[in-house]
């Protein structure tokens, strides 16, 4: 009932199939409460609203909500057409005290017909460890129990674990053995209301880590657009708001970089429709329940144009920028980020390789990007030095040998040195070597990324000299083995370009297009990430030479005639896949006795191929057949 779309760091564009309808994630469910509400949900639908969610413990206890959401179910109750989910007064429990059967709650919202019902949860939150332990332990088994009882009502099992990390993981990883559909990440709000950012990305890292990534992730009770950027690249799918009420209440205005005070506002600054139709002089003016109402449809307004703007950035590349951007709104962000940086392995697996618009440097995290952390660690470990001298100089403009074309023609290894460190000359146009941009000067932790990686290279690499002979002439083979190996692994450079070669340049920008070997067309260097795209005859040549598992996606039996006629490979028809594989890699996708059937570019790591039951996991784009 959930697949993948589109992605950009942990974060995706996801389809999520609920009986009233599809939500497409990332996205905000606004809270409606069930007794009493200043926006009418219809209204929210306007506003950007997909789906709503409403608490279930409320009508449960509530004898006129009950009777009605009993009789005509919870949407006609609310006034909802579309998706509702409910929650199950976990979070009342924990602040208020009372009993409630946890199964029984369960059962009422499955009654009400409720499209996502919530377990009765334990709220945890900075208890002792033990305690926290101990409410992990019936957290669990209340989600086991609840099971059952679910009906055709999707089931919300929440991971709770207070903050420790171990414990959220542990919860996590027992959670994804239970038949729950999507796993809110519950006991955040506290943390948010201290704006304890830092803790909340180690909460969250630390829930994905043990999920199965084919499960939509919800953060409970993150209704600010402050926390959304991070939340969403950390790999959370949705989010419920009764911010925009509660602030309304308040007499203030949430705006993507935090909150501010109607009173102390000469001008409003929003172009949303509100704000654009009023001045704040009028807003104060307004009776009180209109203005509650004004300010609650702005902040929706802005709430969704934030969840806009992210799901634009997934699709266009730019999460990670839009993240560090908005951490700049709030020092305590800042230290989130900080937290983020030490995940950068884990957070590596889901990054895409390649990105349609150029990396952005936006600050002291940008070179601790995944991409860039890849980026090093395939030139570290795949990348081989074609002479047994280097040379050293200092980038002066890309691509390096516009510039200094002379470079080219050096007898020895060239690294050029530039704000991602030394990279091969070789590597020249490669993402993101080419296609990004740094200021002048680097900040200090940079540098420290950059020389470190530097360090490193030059360890592996042949003795530095000061000059050397500027008489080789095969650039050209060297520039595609070397991309090659860093793109498919070693040894796949001179696998691919071997035998006769034909090298198809572009008229206009003199840059290698095609590669024909032995009179076949083995592979294309696409222009705008400076990667190959495999031909089947590339792919038949990486087969032959690289053994399993690398590169390979491996096919159930009966969707190889399909695939091998150049039909997509959809997820539920992976048996298996290279652990190595990252989304848009290009991949071999074979048979079970290892058999060639197609050449393509997979669309999701190999933990996801083998979780999602829906959407594609490799775009073929030649078959064999
Ligand atoms: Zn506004």
């Amino acid at each position: 009932m959930f697949e993948i779309r589109e992605r950009d760091a942990a974060g995706r564009i996801g389809r999520l199939e609920t009986a009233h309808g599809t939500i497409t994630t990332p996205t905000v469910l606004p809270v409606v409460n069930p007794g009493h509400q200043d926006l009418a949900p219809v209204d929210m639908t306007r506003l950007g609203a997909q789906a709503v969610i409403t608490n279930s413990y409320i009508i449960h206890r509530t004898p006129r909500l009950r009777r009605t959401a009993l009789e005509e179910g919870v949407h006609r109750l609310i006034g909802f057409p579309g998706p509702v989910m409910t929650d199950s007064g976990s979070f009342q429990m924990y602040e208020y005290g009372g009993r409630l059967d946890p199964l029984e709650i369960v059962a009422f919202q499955r009654d009400i017909g409720s499209d996502m019902g919530t377990i009765l949860d334990v709220f945890s939150l900075d208890a002792d460890r033990a305690r926290a332990e101990r409410e992990v332990a019936q957290t669990l088994e209340r989600a086991r129990d609840s099971v059952p009882l679910k009906g055709d009502m999707l089931l919300a099992c929440t991971v709770q674990g207070g903050t420790y990390a171990d414990l959220r993981r542990r919860c996590a990883r027992a959670l994804a053995g239970v038949e729950a559909d999507l796993h809110p990440i519950g006991g955040v709000v506290p943390i948010m209301e201290q704006q304890r950012y830092g803790d909340l990305a180690a909460i969250v890292a630390a829930a994905k880590k043990g999920l199965p990534p084919h499960r939509p992730v919800h953060l409970f009770g993150a209704g600010h657009p402050l926390v959304f950027p991070l939340a969403v690249a950390l790999g959370c799918d949705l989010f419920d708001s009764a911010a925009y009420a509660k602030y309304a209440q308040d007499g203030r205005l949430m705006l993507p970089e935090g909150t501010v005070r109607l009173a102390e506002l000469e001008e409003l600054p929003c172009a949303c429709p509100v704000c654009s139709l009023h001045t704040a002089e009028e807003l104060r003016e307004m009776e009180p329940e209109e203005r509650r109402a004004a300010l609650a449809r702005h902040n929706l307004h802005v709430t969704f144009a934030e969840m806009r703007r992210i799901r634009e950035a997934i699709r266009g590349g730019w999460l990670w920028e839009l993240v560090e951007q908005r951490a700049r709104s709030h020092p305590r962000l800042l230290e989130a980020l900080a937290v983020v940086q030490g995940e950068k392995r884990w957070l590596e697996q889901y990054e895409p390789v390649s990105k349609t618009r150029a990396l952005l440097y936006t600050g002291r995290f940008s070179l601790h990007r995944p991409l860039i952390h890849r980026l090093h660690r395939r030139i570290l470990e795949r990348y081989a030095f074609s002479f047994d001298r280097t040379l050293v100089v200092d980038e002066e403009g890309k691509p390096f040998t516009r510039r200094h074309p002379e470079w080219a023609r050096l007898r020895a290894t060239v690294l050029v040195r530039g704000p991602l460190g030394l990279i091969p000359l070789e590597l020249e146009d490669m993402y993101p070597v080419a296609q990004s941009v740094f200021p002048e000067t680097l900040d200090g932790s940079s540098r420290r990324v950059a020389d470190s990686f530097s360090r490193r290279l030059l360890r592996r690499a042949p003795p530095v000299v000061e000059e050397a002979p500027g008489d080789a002439e095969d650039f050209d083979l060297r520039k595609i083995r070397a991309v090659a190996d860093v793109q498919f692994g070693p040894g796949a450079g001179e696998a691919l370009f071997s035998g006769e070669m034909e090298l198809v340049k572009s008229s206009t920008t003199g840059k290698i297009r095609n590669v024909y070997c032995d009179g076949r067309h083995v592979a294309s260097l696409r222009a705008g990430d400076g990667l190959f795209t495999l031909k089947l005859a590339g792919g038949q040549r990486l087969h032959a030479a690289l053994p399993p598992p690398r590169l390979r996606v491996v096919l159930h039996p009966d969707a190889v005639p399909f695939v091998a006629e150049g039909k997509s490979v959809f997820a539920k028809f992976v048996v298996d896949a290279d652990p190595g594989l990252r989304p848009c890699d290009e991949v071999l996708v074979v048979d079970q006795q290892d058999g060639l059937v197609a050449v393509g570019q997979c669309r999701l790591n190999r933990q996801e191929m083998l979780a999602f039951d829906r959407g594609m996991a490799v775009k073929t784009r030649e078959g064999s057949a």
